[in-house]
């Protein structure tokens, strides 16, 4: 791995809607980042005015690898 290891981010709880930065209550809206994560990556929000690192709830997107061979869904009805 390259660069320095980080902190996991920060799981916010929404109340409503969330548009500005939970820390420092700047930004109006986030940067978008990507981490490796088995599988895929992890998707997570970044503040643009504090760096303020952190996720709503588990989002992922795949890699595009072709997952393994899965029988329960591969093998059809
Ligand atoms: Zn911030």
């Amino acid at each position: 791995m390259r660069g320095k290891p980080v902190a996991e981010p920060v799981r916010v709880p929404v109340e409503g809607e969330l548009a500005s930065c939970p820390e420092c209550e700047g930004g109006g809206g986030f940067h978008v980042a990507f981490r490796k994560r088995e599988g895929g990556f992890e998707v997570f929000l970044v503040c643009p005015s504090c760096r303020f690192r952190f996720t709503v709830g588990e989002f992922l997107i795949s890699d595009g690898e072709p997952r393994p061979y899965d029988p329960a869904i591969d093998d059809g009805p």
